[in-house]
């Protein structure tokens, strides 16, 4: 399943990423929001009361309640019956590309700090965006979010 988030939840559509869940963020308007859902066969999510009447005749849609981005990923994983998948299926975060994990420390070689390149054995890289991560300081951050979010 495919999540269209709109603009007002992107803190939310990179926690999904991370999370796992194959999920577009786009800032348009409601009008193309709309249609990049039919067109993707995506589930439209979204603060907006105004865009969930417009759009309800048209696709799936979602109107999520809390501003809170944990609460919010609660509701969709419930209501949509998701399966959160992490680490193992992590996306990237800022592009949504799946992330391919690697042992070869060659491949990561000039492009992490050195004390990163020495300490760590395994990196996950975005073949799209290039970026590269790792088990640091945030990586413990995001499991204990994972774990409170208790689904
Ligand atoms: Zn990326």
């Amino acid at each position: 399943m495919k999540l269209l988030l709109d603009s007002m939840l992107a803190r939310t559509a990179r926690w999904l990423r991370v999370f796992g869940v194959d999920t577009l963020y786009l800032e348009v308007s409601d009008d193309e929001l709309i249609l990049t859902a039919e067109n993707e066969g995506a589930v439209l999510i979204t603060r907006d009361k105004k865009l969930s009447e417009k759009a309800k005749n048209k696709v799936k849609i979602l109107l999520v309640e809390s501003t809170d981005f944990k609460e919010q990923i609660k509701q969709i994983v419930s209501s949509l019956g998701i399966e959160l998948r992490f680490p193992e299926g992590t996306r990237c975060p800022g592009c949504n590309f799946s992330l391919r994990m690697t042992k070869d420390k060659k491949e990561v070689e000039g492009k992490v700090p050195d004390s990163v390149f020495r300490l760590q054995k395994e990196f996950w890289i975005c073949d799209l965006c290039g970026k590269i991560y790792w088990r640091g300081g945030h990586w413990e951050n995001i499991g204990r979010i994972f774990s409170s979010l208790e689904i």
